[in-house]
């Protein structure tokens, strides 16, 4: 089922791999027909704020990649090695919409276990201005009720969105969600 996850060539040797068991282990994992090296491939996290102005905004992006070109996202992306939560959501919500922001508490987190993904959301403000960053259209701010809620790319941004109105500032730690399909099929 998850399959496409493997590795198939060695990152070490460059050798085609072949899925089998390890001794000591109990699921498939990729491993090296040449140099015997075992590839484990484990979910990547997506790490993103929910980024209010200073007049109780939300920033928003609309998004110039694809999947989900021209949807409106929060800001959020893939955590890079070497970087904390913390430093990956301050870089992207820069990336994205050209913001800096002040990161507050972590209070949501998705899994999406069908793409390999944990996706999790701090609360921040926003310092000063923001503007469309290299993969972003526009960005711009929202009040609650003109959220675009049929325009929100992702499930999981959707789900961070609805709990951050739904604490209303406060801190009522991190809400936990599964989602089966991260996008809305139209
Ligand atoms: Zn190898």
């Amino acid at each position: 089922m998850f399959h496409k996850y493997n590795a198939k060539f060695c990152s070490e040797c460059g050798a085609p791999t072949i899925l089998e068991i390890p001794e000591g282990d109990n699921r498939e994992r990729s491993v090296c027909s040449n140099c015997k090296a075992i590839h484990y491939i484990n979910p990547k996290v997506v790490i993103g704020c929910i980024v209010e102005s200073s007049d109780n905004k939300i920033l928003l992006c609309k998004r110039a990649i694809e999947p989900r070109y021209g949807y409106w996202t929060v800001p959020a992306g893939f955590l890079e090695i070497g970087e904390t939560l913390e430093e990956g959501a301050k870089r992207e919500t820069f990336e994205e919409a050209c913001a800096k922001v002040t990161i507050g508490h972590l209070f949501a987190s998705v899994d999406i276990v069908y793409a390999g993904q944990v996706h999790m959301f701090f609360t921040a403000k926003l310092n000063g201005e923001h503007a469309a960053g290299e993969e972003s259209l526009e960005s711009a701010l929202f009040s609650e009720k003109d959220i675009p809620w049929g325009e929100i790319a992702f499930k999981s941004g959707i789900f961070a969105l609805e709990k951050y109105f739904q604490d209303q500032g406060e801190n009522h730690g991190v809400h936990h969600h599964e989602v089966k399909r991260n996008i809305l099929m139209t």
